[in-house]
């Protein structure tokens, strides 16, 4: 340990370059120990972690340290039944807003007391937009035409770089010399952007040499990742998913203490009127609280809560009761890849008995979507109720004070 520790000081040795030297778990603690004496901060409970070193610091982490834990609870039983996912799920959700797991909780016993949530894929499509430059508008105008016309060339060459990824889809856009190419690919259990934006690169290349354009950016931000953007909300990224659910007016009345009236208010006054006053991307009231916290324990990328967040919720008066639903535009999610094989994330996809890839590949990626879509109604609908009933301010100072 001192002698890396030495090394470290002296320059002799990068902190990144620890693993080169070192086990992956030994390097971890050599680095962990040098950042406790650079900055006078013991680390014991960063350097406490279960999970297995080795494959974290090749696929998911440079310059690792430890690991923070999360508490993880569970919601549920959850029904949902959808095309993919069809049963009861205990939801794993990791969090440390207190009073979010017992509200999710409350919104999951409504559903399966009502019989389940209905869950249907609309779309299915990861999108990766390069950006080229032209000379002139008329050449924008040139590369477009050939786009448009050589689809099956393109879809030739992105298959070339993967066994799942199929290119499904090529939109185009242009601003004077900046031509956009959106293109949509199904990613079967995956997650889909490092496979993405590889096909992405090799579809760049016969764009490039065809066409005379210039690849500025294999990202031109049209894609759109991680950023909140009407494009996700209209034309749809990663899954495309909505659930829904009707109440009874007597489970409204027992179970979420308030009727079904209030309900459609709260959700229209809030929700959709809300929402548009503020120029809003979402119209619901916490969709990302439950896909942030299902991503987390799930081993998704969390930043793609920004598009996860662009959910609409809709409450319909219905004869006896209201029907609530959520709709996902964009929900990008895996069961293979990125963090889903870490040993916890893919405890908690066990847990939803959707870890790996499925059979056929898709299945459990589709079934994961399904699931989270259920579940982002159930705190839909527990938040609504809460609200209509009086009763968010005391179930926050109840619950969720120190
Ligand atoms: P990945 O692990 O890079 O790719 C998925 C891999 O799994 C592919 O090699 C694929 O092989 C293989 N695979 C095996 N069984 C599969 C199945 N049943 N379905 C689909 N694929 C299967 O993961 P990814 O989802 O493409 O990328 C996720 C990572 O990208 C995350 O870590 C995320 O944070 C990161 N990310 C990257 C970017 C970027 O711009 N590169 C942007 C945002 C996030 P084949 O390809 O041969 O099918």
């Amino acid at each position: 340990m001192d002698e890396y520790l030495e090394k470290l000081r002296s320059g002799a040795l990068k902190l990144y370059a620890l693993e080169q030297a070192l086990p992956a778990a030994d390097a971890v603690a050599v680095r962990r120990a040098y950042i406790e004496a650079e900055t006078g901060t013991a680390l014991p409970t960063l350097g406490a972690f279960a999970i297995s070193p080795e494959r974290v610091t090749r696929r998911n982490c440079e310059n690792m340290i430890g690991a923070v834990q999360v508490p993880v609870g569970v919601a549920g039983p959850l029904r949902v039944r959808g095309e993919h996912a069809d049963g009861s799920y205990w939801l794993p959700l990791a969090t440390t807003e207190g009073a979010l797991v017992a509200s999710v909780n409350r919104g999951c016993s409504a559903i399966t007391r009502a019989g389940g949530a209905e869950v249907r894929i609309f779309a299915d499509r990861m999108t990766r937009a390069p950006v080229f430059a032209a000379r002139s508008v008329a050449h924008s105008a040139e590369i477009v035409r050939w786009v448009e016309a050589h689809f099956a060339e393109l879809r030739e060459a992105a298959g070339a770089t993967t066994r799942h990824g199929r290119l499904v889809g090529a939109t185009c856009s242009v601003a004077g010399t900046s031509v956009f190419v959106r293109l949509e690919f199904t990613t079967g259990d995956a997650m889909g952007m490092n496979m993405v934006t590889i096909a992405s690169e090799a579809v760049a290349a016969v764009v490039e040499r065809e066409t005379g354009a210039r690849l500025v950016s294999s990202s031109g931000n049209l894609c759109t990742d991680k950023k909140p953007a009407a494009v996700n909300v209209v034309s749809g990224r990663g899954r495309t998913v909505a659930a829904g659910v009707l109440l009874p007016d007597d489970l409204i009345r027992d179970v979420l203490k308030t009727d079904a009236a209030s309900l459609v208010e709260v959700n229209t006054r809030k929700n959709l009127v809300g929402s548009a006053r503020a120029g809003a991307l979402g119209f619901n009231a916490h969709a990302a609280n439950v896909i942030a916290a299902l991503f987390i324990a799930c081993g998704q990328d969390p930043a793609h809560v920004v598009e996860g967040s662009l959910a609409v919720t809709t409450i319909d008066p219905a004869p006896g009761g209201a029907y609530v639903a959520v709709t996902l535009p964009a929900l990008p999610l895996g069961t293979v890849g990125g963090g889903t094989a870490i040993e916890t994330q893919a405890e908690c996809l066990g847990i939803l008995g959707v870890a790996g890839g499925g059979d056929p590949p898709g299945e459990h990626a589709k079934a994961l979507a399904e699931i989270v879509a259920a579940g982002v109604l159930a705190g839909e609908i527990s938040l609504l109720s809460a609200q209509a009933a009086g009763h968010l301010a005391r179930a926050h100072v109840t619950l969720g004070r120190g």
